[in-house]
């Protein structure tokens, strides 16, 4: 746990999200700002700033079965959906605890913004 970081804080049950699965040491909430119809949100429980510093091939990989899996909880991975990790200040990473953004619903568009 990071003292300052709003994720880990959100892992810990500090600060209230509307949490949509935990298993695992991964964590799936609904994102504030939904950016789509379904906009989750998957972290790992422990704390990691970003792709850049992810250490474990294996936490990478249960993130994107997480993810995966929870689309098709959420009824979106039959039409589609998008999973982005923005990663550091160009790719638009505004909180530094690693997370991949699901978002489906809608017809997501190419090339992104
Ligand atoms: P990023 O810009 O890729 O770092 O994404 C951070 C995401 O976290 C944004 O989409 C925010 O809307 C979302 N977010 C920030 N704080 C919270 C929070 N307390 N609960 C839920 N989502 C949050
Ligand atoms: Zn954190």
């Amino acid at each position: 746990m990071t003292s300052s970081c709003i994720f880990c804080k959100i892992a810990a049950g500090e600060v209230a999200a509307q949490i949509v699965k935990r298993a695992d040491g991964m964590l799936a909430f609904t994102d504030m700002s939904p950016q789509a119809p379904t906009h989750l949100l998957v972290i790992p429980t422990t704390h990691v700033g970003s792709l850049n510093d992810a250490k474990d091939p294996g936490v990478l990989g249960k993130l994107m079965v997480f993810a995966r899996d929870i689309a098709r909880e959420a009824g979106i991975a039959k039409k589609g959906y998008r999973v982005v990790v923005n990663t550091n200040p160009d790719g638009g990473q505004t909180v530094f605890h690693l997370h991949l953004h699901v978002l489906g619903g809608r017809v997501m568009h190419w090339p992104p913004g």
